[in-house]
């Protein structure tokens, strides 16, 4: 049996997933995708197997109403026929080159989706900016990331995420903060929740005003009122430098302007 591995295409988290013929039906391309089974792939090093329901069902919705040709309707209330690839391009050129004579072509605009890979953004950026002539192109990926993106520069420097999944099994304690994991994120939180069971020494603390999913699970619950993350965070600081827990060789050669971050803190006693 020819086993397909692939990843689920929905979210950041990239579980791995085989794919394989259901017994006894057809694979041809034209074969509607529930003759395919989905499931999680045991060697994938991301998700070890887990799929949320997300990735399960991917052979399903891929199966509902998909798109198989182009379909043209010249108005809203007639139906949808189906026309040439020929055809759907020299109307989609038309209307675009209908809008730049008209109206100018910073009327034309691409909202690209948080799937795209760097390639796609190249591509559809130069199409957009080079050759359309519109600097209207932004992608729901830089939007939803751009406060995180923002936050890692000024701490770390980088805007890529500093850590590893396989920091998930390997730590002693997981500080979770403004994140619902659980829910949002359950593959990585069942890794990180899988470690935490089996091994009683580590210790999971949420700070969160709500009591989700994740803080239910955790040791230790900090349950802030909204808005106090950074008296929190700057209180952890103050007690850290006040038990002498600071380690001056890593601050020398890792950080810049450590004084004034201790200054802001010593006014944040417990
Ligand atoms: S967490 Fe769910 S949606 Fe995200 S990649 Fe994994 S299976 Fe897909």
């Amino acid at each position: 049996m020819t086993v397909t591995r692939t990843l689920c295409p929905y979210c950041g988290v990239g579980c791995g997933l085989e794919a394989l013929p259901a017994p006894g039906k057809s694979t041809s391309p034209d074969a509607a995708s529930h003759t395919w089974i989905v499931r999680g792939d045991r060697a994938h090093p991301s998700s070890h197997g887990m799929v949320c329901v997300k990735g399960a069902t991917v052979a399903e919705s891929m199966g509902k109403d998909q798109l198989l040709h182009p379909m043209l309707r010249q108005r809203l209330d007639q139906p949808f026929q189906r026309v040439s690839w020929e055809t759907a391009l020299e109307h989609i050129c038309d209307r675009i080159r209908t809008v730049q004579q008209t109206q100018g072509a910073d009327a034309l605009c691409m909202y690209g989706s948080g799937q795209f890979v760097t390639e796609d953004y190249y591509t559809a950026q130069k199409l957009m900016k080079g050759c359309l002539g519109t600097n209207n192109f932004d992608a729901n990926s830089r939007l939803c990331m751009s406060s995180a993106v923002s936050g890692y520069v000024q701490s770390f420097g980088a805007d890529g995420p500093p850590c590893c999944y396989d920091d998930l099994d390997l730590t002693d304690c997981a500080f979770i903060i403004g994140s619902n994991a659980a829910e949002c994120h359950p593959i990585l939180f069942n890794r990180l929740r899988k470690h935490h069971k089996r091994h009683p020494h580590v210790k999971l603390i949420v700070v969160d005003p709500r009591r989700t999913p994740t803080a239910e699970v955790a040791d230790v619950h900090l349950a802030i009122r909204p808005g106090t993350d950074i008296d929190l965070l700057n209180g952890i600081a103050y007690l850290l430098l006040h038990w002498g827990y600071d380690r001056p060789e890593f601050i020398q050669h890792h950080t810049t302007n450590f004084a004034a971050c201790a200054a802001v803190v010593q006014h944040y006693t417990p």
